[in-house]
């Protein structure tokens, strides 16, 4: 039978979010059900909740960066059991048979991972609804383990803007040495700030907030950008080896790469509906432009762990359900240290 749970819902594009009683499907074979304890509050949430991508599906209960416990656990489930602290990050199934999602990069799966919240279930339950609610039901699959070293709060963004910017930063091969500028520092650039450095790169963060400089350079930054004053364009010029973008807003992507060195690679995370990009800024420096999209579930295990090892997590602010609007605003505002963590027992009652 399926179970009503406490969530947070926007009932339209334009309709702020506000309680809402959702249906959880009922515990199948190899279903875990999790209490959830906190959720990150990532700017897609903020994307597609006001429908800026086009297409989203309401009632949404947004929220991809879960972090909770095994509550109970199906008949068939080998990999997980009751009290096991878990994690859930953006996509929760995949076709599992095809190229992708048999290497392990289900994000990329043919025929489209399944998301969190905002997409129809597979199975043709209905839609997915993410973390901004009390409890989910996951098939064991879709599951990762949360370190015992890793803070609960502090480890929840790493499950979508900790994996978003660690996979590009490996698969690039960011090594000792190379110079790494990262664009936006919000909830996924600091985390790439992090990783780079951890990754042995002088990290240069790129900032159109002029009073971030000293966290900047806090979390670890070797240089900081105001991107304010047009001249640091030039003064820049053929600088970086990779530059991450990590900007929620539009912008020119054409100045950004041109601070790339030769053979220099921009990888673009964000997403906005960019600025068109001149032939001219990639042609004159045989320079690449990339995207990337989050991590598949070994490497989001592989990322938490790595994340333990090194003592990294995330810089927050555990706010109430009841702040979110609030906290969508703040985040319009670029004006989130760095990330806003919900934290769900003040949804519990
Ligand atoms: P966020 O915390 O709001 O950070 C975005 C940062 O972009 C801001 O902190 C700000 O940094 C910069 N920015 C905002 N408005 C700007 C403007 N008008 N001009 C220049 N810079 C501006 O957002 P987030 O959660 O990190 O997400 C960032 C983007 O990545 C979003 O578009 C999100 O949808 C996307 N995303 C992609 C993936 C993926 O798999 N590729 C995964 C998660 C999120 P400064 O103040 O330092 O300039
Ligand atoms: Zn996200």
């Amino acid at each position: 039978m399926s179970f009503p749970t406490r969530a947070f819902a926007a009932q339209s594009s334009s309709s702020p979010l506000e309680p809402w009683s959702l249906e959880r499907r009922a515990l199948g074979a190899d279903d875990v059900l999790i209490d959830i304890l906190f959720c990150g509050v990532c700017h897609s949430d903020l994307h597609q909740a006001r429908d800026e991508w086009g297409g989203s599906l309401f009632p949404m209960v947004p929220g991809h960066e879960i972090v909770g416990k095994v509550l109970s656990v199906g008949t068939g489930v080998t990999k997980w059991k009751v009290g096991d602290t878990v994690g859930v990050g953006v996509f929760v199934d995949s076709c599992r048979a095809c190229p992708q999602c048999l290497a392990g990069e289900e994000q990329y799966c043919d025929e489209g991972m399944t998301a969190t919240y905002n997409a129809q279930a597979r199975d043709g339950g209905g839609l997915t609804f993410g973390g901004y609610s009390t409890q989910i039901v996951i098939q064991e699959d879709y599951i990762v383990s949360i370190p015992e070293a890793l803070p609960l709060d502090a480890a929840a963004p790493l499950l979508c803007a900790g994996i978003t910017t660690y996979s590009p930063l490996r698969y690039f091969g960011v090594k000792p040495g190379d110079s790494v500028a990262v664009v936006g520092l919000g909830g996924l650039g600091h985390m790439g700030v992090k990783f780079a450095k951890a990754f042995g790169a002088h990290v240069t963060v790129l900032s159109h907030s002029p009073s971030k400089r000293e966290a900047a350079l806090a979390m670890g930054a070797d240089d900081f950008i105001a991107t304010g004053d047009e001249a640091v364009f030039a003064d820049n010029r053929k600088k970086f080896d990779l530059i991450l973008d990590t900007v929620s807003a539009d912008h020119d992507l054409n100045s950004y790469l041109g601070l790339l060195k030769i053979n220099g690679t921009m990888v673009l995370v964000g997403l906005p509906n960019p600025s068109p990009v001149s032939a001219f800024s990639l042609v004159g420096g045989r320079r690449s432009l990339a995207g990337s999209m989050i991590g598949g579930i070994k490497e989001t295990q592989e990322m938490l762990d790595f994340c333990a090892e090194k003592g990294i997590v995330c810089d927050i602010e555990v706010i109430p359900m009841d702040y979110i609007n609030t906290a969508y605003e703040r985040m319009l505002k670029s004006d989130v240290r760095y990330r806003f963590v919900i934290d769900l027992a003040t949804l519990k009652g």
